[in-house]
């Protein structure tokens, strides 16, 4: 079929599915407690799509040309019995590559089952490699040593790794070079993240955002960097290279350098509303349509009419105002 495009010309080509809106963790620039406290009322398990529907949503996706798929959450290794899922998606003619986002915490029990049921990649997210500053951040008393186990797990068992750290001002800035400097040593590749207003619970404002061009210089205080080509068109991260070395080190410029004009994401919530931004105010219900009688066809005609109505630029046009007012979805439901 030929290719399927949105109002910009942009093509639908990869999908992140988020499969629970819960997490250990309260990480305050993305699940402050303020707001997600013990009365805070989760997804129950019959709102969420089951792995059935899942796969099947998966399968028409990869029929409208999806290759690559990654599974998310809030922290989707807390979604009982993963590895099925993962299995299945893995029996999915035509889909290339499964990966997973994760905090990590459970990754060192996981990895090996993870990796039996066909997963290709992890990425990690840990914003400190100090433990004070982390379990300030993640506001849950769990330790760097642990996550750090689970990636020296993950590369034990033959996964990709690499690490995402999300740097804001004032949170964690201090720890880029301590960062960048432990994940060089180990070869693993560190990408760093501008701090984004995705929802309204984490107070974000411009000051607060360490920019590219901030870590950059802060990074070739320390190291020889080395630009590096993108792999593909539209590839996300910035990438460059420790000079003499295969190490890599990249930036997700969400913020200072938007990139809607290349953005060919579509996400697939934990509740099965399909939304085509991060910065969405509204999604189409996909699991209604699911568990009525329709057949496929109806479900990927509905997939079809929502990219090909798509005009999003949220990050080309946000204002400190926009980033204000605007209604938006919360980051632990649609899944970064
Ligand atoms: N719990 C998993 C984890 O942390 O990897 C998966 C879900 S989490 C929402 C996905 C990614 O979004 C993480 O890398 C996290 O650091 C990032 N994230 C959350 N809130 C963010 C924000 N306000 N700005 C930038 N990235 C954010
Ligand atoms: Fe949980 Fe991930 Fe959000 Fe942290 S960033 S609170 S680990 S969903
Ligand atoms: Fe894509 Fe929306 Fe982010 Fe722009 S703001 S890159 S359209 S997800």
């Amino acid at each position: 079929m030929s290719e399927m495009k949105d109002k910009f010309g942009r093509p639908l080509h990869d999908l992140r599915i988020s499969v629970t809106d819960r997490c250990n963790f309260r990480c305050r620039y993305c699940m402050p407690k303020e707001m997600f406290g013990n009365d805070f009322s989760f997804m129950k398990r019959e709102q969420l799509l089951s792995f059935e529907e899942i796969e099947r949503v998966a399968k028409i996706f990869v029929s409208l040309g999806i290759r690559k798929i990654r599974l998310t959450g809030g922290e989707p290794l807390l979604r009982k019995d993963l590895p099925v899922l993962i299995d299945k998606l893995m029996s999915i003619h035509g889909l290339e590559d499964v990966a997973l986002t994760t905090n990590a915490s459970l990754l060192e029990r996981m990895a090996p089952r993870l990796k039996e049921a066909g997963l290709h990649r992890v990425n990690v997210s840990l914003d400190a490699i100090n433990d004070d500053v982390f379990m300030t951040i993640n506001d849950a008393a769990y330790k760097t040593e642990m996550i750090l186990r689970g990636i020296d797990k993950a590369k034990e068992v033959g996964l990709g790794v690499k690490v995402n750290m999300v740097v804001k001002k004032g949170m964690n800035d201090h720890q880029v070079i301590p960062m960048a400097t432990y994940f060089k040593k180990r070869g693993i590749t560190l990408r760093f993240i501008e701090f984004m207003d995705v929802g309204t619970a984490n107070g974000w404002n411009f000051r607060q955002v360490m920019t590219k061009k901030e870590l950059y210089d802060e990074l070739f205080k320390h190291f020889a960097l080395e630009a590096v080509n993108p792999a593909y068109v539209g590839e996300v991260a910035k990438r460059y290279r420790y000079v003499g070395t295969n190490t890599e080190v990249g930036f997700i410029t969400s913020v200072s350098e938007s990139f809607c004009s290349t953005c060919t994401r579509a996400r697939v919530a934990a509740d099965g509303k399909l939304y085509t931004c991060l910065f969405a105010s509204n999604g189409l219900d996909l699991k209604s349509i699911l568990r009525s009688n329709s057949g496929d066809e109806a479900v990927r005609a509905a997939i079809v009419s929502t990219w090909q109505n798509r005009t999003d630029r949220y990050s080309d046009e946000r204002t400190e105002e926009s980033a204000k007012n605007k209604t938006k979805i919360e980051m632990s439901y649609i899944g970064g």
